[in-house]
């Protein structure tokens, strides 16, 4: 039996190259994230993009503004005023349209750059006066073009609530795209979909049910329509952030699936953990830990094969913190 997904596909980033440690900025100097270069490297196949260097403007180079004039947005040099507008624009155009053709599971921006910077980018106006109200050039076009795209920036994963939910989140599209990969059926979009259940109620229950609506109406559904439809709604789902109410909700849910074959002293302590980790004493990893433990030992095979137990490498330790 073709397995639903691969674990072990490519999980092709992109990143703006600056992060990683390669000196292509203004100074000729580097931003690099450790948490990237150190923590998430292993377990990613990087495509490093540094959209100044590839359009050509030079290492060092004069530094960049976005500006608005009339009712657009330039790219101009600092000092000079030269006007890179178009030919970023065509470039990122170009440029996003062959990332495509390399199925990136996530992208990783640098803040507060013209080029690379998602949101909150300084905007110009002809007083010098700056609000940040902007996104940059190049990552315009690439959030217009892959919408669904798990896109974050490197200052917004120093924040472990943001970091987890990216991290899930390409992890989670990976699955997708490797499910999508090859011929389509619909019973491997219900498995898929059953799978996710409890991964997708800790982020937004509605759309749990939304999903699920798709996917019970669709018998003559046209594949390619339904997998842009599942595909869409599941990635948005997921950019919910989880709530602790909605984890102690799916913990409680696991916990039924014990009741009939742990004693009552062992559920008490499950129980407890779950009240400490309602109420902030503990982190998630410490009941999702028990919760495993249990399951492999029962052998309880419905939560065995629910992603939400493991959505991510426990190595990265993610869930030690939210
Ligand atoms: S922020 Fe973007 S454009 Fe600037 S150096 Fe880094 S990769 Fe290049």
């Amino acid at each position: 039996v073709r397995p639903l997904w691969r674990d072990d596909a490519p999980l092709k980033l992109g990143v703006s190259s600056c992060l990683l440690g390669e000196n292509v900025r203004w100074d000729s100097g580097h931003k690099r994230a450790p948490f990237l270069t150190d923590q998430l490297s292993p377990y990613v196949e990087w495509v490093p993009v540094c959209p100044e260097v590839e359009l050509g403007m030079g290492i060092p180079r004069e530094t960049v503004q976005l500006v608005r004039e009339g009712g657009e947005i330039r790219m101009l040099g600092t000092r000079s005023r030269r006007d890179w507008t178009d030919a970023m624009n065509e470039y990122a155009e170009r440029r996003v349209r062959a990332l495509q053709r390399l199925d990136l599971c996530g992208y990783v921006l640098k803040k507060d750059s013209p080029s690379c910077g998602m949101e909150r980018v300084k905007l110009r106006d002809a007083k010098q006066v700056a609000k940040r109200e902007a996104q940059g050039l190049f990552a315009a076009a690439l959030v217009r073009a892959e919408p669904e795209l798990p896109v974050e920036e490197e200052g917004r994963l120093q924040d472990p609530v943001l970091r987890e939910n990216w991290i899930e989140r390409i992890f989670a599209f990976r699955r997708l795209r490797s499910l999508f990969e090859g011929r389509f059926s619909l019973g491997r979009l219900v498995a898929f979909h059953t799978a996710h259940k409890l991964q997708l109620l800790a982020h937004s229950p509605a759309a749990y049910r939304e999903l699920g609506r798709l996917v019970a109406g669709s018998k003559r559904a046209e594949p390619a329509e339904l997998r842009r439809r599942y595909g869409s709604g599941f990635m948005q789902a997921l950019a919910i952030r989880a709530t602790r109410p909605r984890h102690v909700n799916v913990l409680e849910h696991c916990l039924g699936y014990f009741r009939d074959r742990l004693d009552s002293a062992t559920r008490a302590a499950l129980a407890d953990q779950l009240r400490d980790y309602r109420s902030g004493v503990v982190p998630l990893v410490v009941p999702i830990t028990l919760i495993r433990h249990y399951v492999e030992r029962l052998e309880v095979q419905y939560l065995s094969h629910q992603t939400y137990l493991e959505p991510h490498p426990k190595e990265l330790m993610l869930r030690n913190h939210v």
